[in-house]
């Protein structure tokens, strides 16, 4: 076993070394523009780019030409609501969304706010979900565009998306998800789950970083959005700019090797995750798991553990990747914003650590985190007077600090 332990693969994943493979001759050999007519340069390139798209379609059960590539998924996310906010504008300006999406989907939908965009902010549930129903009765008939994320990057909860497309398709409002964390990990239909928007990728599923893409609807409804990249119209005058063939060849192949092996991924994965939460839950008293129970991504697990500061845990796992509650949105110790929306007070939010196990982590690698995670935590919590006193049977909150 070789240290450190890469075990935060909600923040990126490895390239996949055989998605390498399939890459370098496009850099090298074959770097004609594939939007060259005249020459077998651009023909070559233009069929490695067809191909890509295929094979990205195939893995969500859409078709190759909906397909529209992006520099990755805070682009789509961008594209994506602004591009329908703006071209369905005589219908409404009411979009819905929650307060658990990534920042790509806040801060959008925070600029649209200013631009005239009426927004719901729908309430999350403590396992980090949005209900179906609450969604059903924020829909009004300026309503232009839904946007609900399918699995949350920091909690690892998964949304119901399938009810909220079909909620979406009898209300005739257009759906978009965010499901930069679920592609190549869990099965997505776009026709099974009536999606007409869908941000995904690279670098979350075994890719290269820099690129991505957009899924937008062609039939049933046809799914328009205003360009907001202009410039030699490509991908069907959507999304302007020189294709990066290689970064494309790259997301196919990474596409491809997520739908042959996904059935088996999600399971090695899954009990991965599992082994993980069962040793440090046997070893670790009075921890609390956030997120969904059953309805999460196969490798993900995220715990706070009491009375334990995040970045002090995160020192003492020093030759472990992972990710703390309270560093994960800025470099500011800010707490989570996706912990507090499902209730968490400050103190539980520090102590969160996220685990993000993936294609290229072992038992081993699992075991030798979860003793770690547990004399680490035993270490720093004897050393808390607060945990002393807790030990103690003493309420802390109804304790007067002087000073306070
Ligand atoms: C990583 C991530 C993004 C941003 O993707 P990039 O390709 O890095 O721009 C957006 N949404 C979610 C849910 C993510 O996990």
């Amino acid at each position: 076993m070789k240290l450190p332990i890469y075990m935060d693969n909600q923040s990126t994943t490895p390239c996949d070394p055989r998605v390498v493979d399939a890459m370098v001759p496009y850099l090298a050999d074959h770097f004609g523009n594939a939007s060259s007519r005249n020459h077998a340069f651009g023909w070559t390139a233009e069929e490695a780019v067809e191909s890509s798209r295929e094979q990205i379609a195939e893995l969500i059960g859409a078709s190759a030409k909906e397909i529209v590539f992006t520099s990755g998924a805070t682009e789509s996310d961008n594209m994506a609501l602004k591009g329908a906010f703006e071209f369905y504008a005589k219908k409404g300006n009411h979009i819905i969304t929650a307060p658990t999406e990534h920042k790509a989907i806040i801060d959008t939908v925070r600029w649209l706010e200013r631009q005239g965009a009426d927004v719901t902010w729908l309430p999350v549930n403590d396992d980090g979900t949005i209900s179906p129903d609450e969604l059903k009765a924020a829909i009004r008939p300026e309503t232009v565009l839904v946007s609900l994320m399918h699995g949350n990057n920091e909690i690892g909860t998964i949304n119901p998306i399938g009810e909220y497309g079909a909620i979406c398709k009898e209300a005739g409002v257009l759906f978009h998800t965010d499901a930069a964390q679920t592609v190549g990990k869990v099965p997505i239909d776009v026709n099974e789950m009536k999606i007409d928007l869908l941000s995904m990728s690279g670098h979350k599923m075994y890719g290269p970083k820099g690129i991505g893409a957009l899924y937008v609807r062609r039939k049933n409804p046809r799914v328009r959005i205003s360009p907001q990249l202009h410039g030699g119209g490509h991908e069907r005058g959507m999304r302007s700019g020189t294709l990066p063939v290689h970064q494309i060849v790259g997301l196919g192949k990474a596409a491809e090797l997520c739908r042959l092996e996904l059935p088996d991924e999600m399971k090695r994965t899954k009990a991965l995750r599992d082994r993980l939460l069962e040793k440090v839950s046997a070893g670790v008293p009075e921890i609390l798991i956030n997120g969904h129970e059953d309805n999460h991504l196969p490798g993900n697990v995220n715990i706070s553990f009491t009375f334990v500061e995040g970045e002090s845990l995160l020192m003492a796992l020093r030759d472990v990747a992972v990710s703390s509650g309270s560093a994960c949105t800025s470099a500011s110790l800010e707490p989570s914003y996706v912990l507090r929306s499902i209730g968490l007070d400050d103190e539980n939010a520090h102590s969160s650590i996220r685990f993000g196990v993936g294609r290229f982590n072992t038992a081993s690698e699992v075991d030798y985190v979860a003793d770690l995670v547990i004399q680490s935590v035993a270490k720093l919590r004897a050393m808390s007077p607060l945990w002393e006193m807790h030990q103690d049977g003493i309420d802390l909150k109804s304790i007067e600090w002087a000073g306070h």
